[in-house]
């Protein structure tokens, strides 16, 4: 079979691959409470006669479909998880939840889901055409991207070592190969536990865990001026106590994320989070419990890789538009309450030239950004985190954006929701299953490729290995789940 004949098979299988995207977006299940989303994709998987293995690292959510035999191993990732009060109707440009504070794919991480499905139905096709040993496919089921970062518990269990290459795409409102790295991030929660007492009757009896949470706070705050630059620490409140004044609260809980750019910079300042989190309970006579949450590692872009997936890009082309297609996306775009002033591309925004260029495309003020970003890589930072980042310290990792949303939509809005279910996302979804399956079945036929990619993946990484955020004893945390 040739590589022409493989993407033909995305054509005849599209209704497939659109059926999984839509019917994800309608289950709209929160990280690592994919139970519907990944039941249906393990149906699938095996319907398609894929070798099927679940549970995986622990996660009930997270499977593995695989086909072939022989080197090289390319992974194929897919994410299947919403986002919490999100619910909202279809293909139109008014905020209208099908069930108000339910989840939605904000993140059109059910397109994700599909187009990866898709390219993994064509590769499989070009591998079963192929002498055994050619090469082998796994398509990796990963819960809980926004929450619970599940491939870097896989990536703790050893679950992507076989990998020679991974590709992954992101939705999103552009067409362009995904470059830069971003930042190590840690999640981890602390409670306190003091004595509840009437706070005018009886203080000298209570033991604050709400004071516990504010001295460490302010501890933590002291602790910014003595951290590297690149770090970040924010904390959210998740339990003050109650709402009585008139109470000594009895519990108290705070989360805190910790980001930086490499991991162990995150961890070592994690030490320090530590032990001013002992010193508060110390202080208040409290007692603490903490707990893992999550972590993610920086990406290591992939320049090799990133070329090959332009290549193939600029080969196979991005979507057009009806004008009612076009419509419904001004319609959105009109909803935007803070819109975005940069330009659309990441590329854009980071190299002068391919500005210019972005521009000149845009200056119709087209909704839907039809035209393929021009090829740029580079090392610079993008803010935010990703769980494929874990994956890049493994194998030589790479990505793109196809086009599923209006023109500079927001990131984990209802007006993604709104559009992820109309022929503009299937559009999107099915270019990204061209795109990589083409570059999969470029290093099948090329396994030079693979050398190229590992050898420059091991000058990024400089001698330094694969840390991993998450703890040996650390368990997979749904959304919601209680210390
Ligand atoms: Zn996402």
């Amino acid at each position: 079979m040739t590589k022409q004949d493989a993407l033909e098979v995305i054509n005849q299988k599209q209704d497939l691959i659109i059926e999984v995207s839509d019917t994800i977006w309608d289950y709209a299940e929160l990280s690592l409470l994919e139970k519907k989303s990944a039941a249906f994709y393990i149906q699938k998987l095996k319907d398609e006669g894929f070798d099927v293995q679940t549970p995986v690292a622990g996660m009930d959510t997270a499977f593995l479909g695989r086909v072939g035999s022989g080197r090289p191993i390319i992974g194929i990732l897919a994410e299947y998880d919403a986002l919490d009060g999100l619910s909202q109707q279809g293909g139109m440009a008014e905020r209208r939840p099908i069930e108000a504070g339910k989840p939605g794919h904000g993140c059109h991480h059910h397109a994700l889901g599909a187009g990866s499905f898709g390219a993994a139905l064509a590769v499989k096709a070009y591998l079963e055409s192929k002498p055994e040993g050619s090469g082998t496919l796994v398509f990796y089921g990963t819960p809980g991207e926004e929450g619970g970062a599940g491939k870097a518990f896989m990536a703790r269990d050893g679950v992507f070592d076989e990998l020679d290459i991974a590709f992954c795409w992101h939705p999103g409102s552009t067409n362009e190969v995904t470059t830069g790295t971003c930042n190590s991030s840690l999640q981890i929660e602390y409670k306190f536990t003091g004595v509840s007492a009437h706070a005018a009757g009886d203080p000298h009896l209570g033991r604050s865990a709400l004071d516990a949470v504010e001295l460490m706070n302010v501890g933590v705050q002291f602790l910014r001026e003595h951290m590297i630059d690149s770090a970040r620490i924010h904390y959210a409140i998740t339990d003050a106590g109650g709402y009585s004044p008139n109470v000594v609260q009895p519990e108290a809980q705070v989360l805190y994320m910790v980001r930086s750019q490499k991991v162990g910079q995150a961890l070592d300042l994690l030490k320090r989070l530590d032990k001013i989190a002992e010193g508060a309970a110390l202080m208040t006579e409290t007692t603490l419990k903490r707990r893992f949450i999550d972590g993610t590692s920086n990406t290591v872009p992939n320049f090799t890789l990133e070329k090959l997936l332009y290549d193939n890009f600029a080969q196979i082309g991005v979507p057009s538009y009806t004008e009612e297609e076009k419509a419904l996306a001004a319609a959105l775009i009109k909803t935007y309450e803070n819109p975005r002033t940069v330009l659309p591309g990441f590329a854009a925004n980071q190299d002068p030239e391919i500005g210019e260029y972005v521009k000149s495309k845009i200056a119709d003020g087209r909704p839907l950004n039809d035209f393929l970003v021009p090829y740029y890589s580079s090392t610079a930072m993008r803010m935010g985190s990703t769980d494929v980042g874990d994956v890049s310290w493994i194998c030589p990792t790479a990505q793109i954006t196809t086009v599923t949303q209006a023109s500079n939509s927001p990131g984990h809005s209802w007006q993604n929701v709104a559009i992820g279910n109309t022929s503009i996302a299937h559009k999107g979804v099915l270019c990204a299953s061209r795109v990589l399956a083409g570059a999969a079945i470029d290093i099948y036929e090329n396994p030079d490729i693979v050398a190229a990619a590992k050898a420059e993946w091991e000058k990024k990484l400089g001698g330094e290995s694969y840390r991993c955020p998450i703890p040996a004893d650390a368990v997979p945390i749904a959304v919601g789940d209680k210390m």
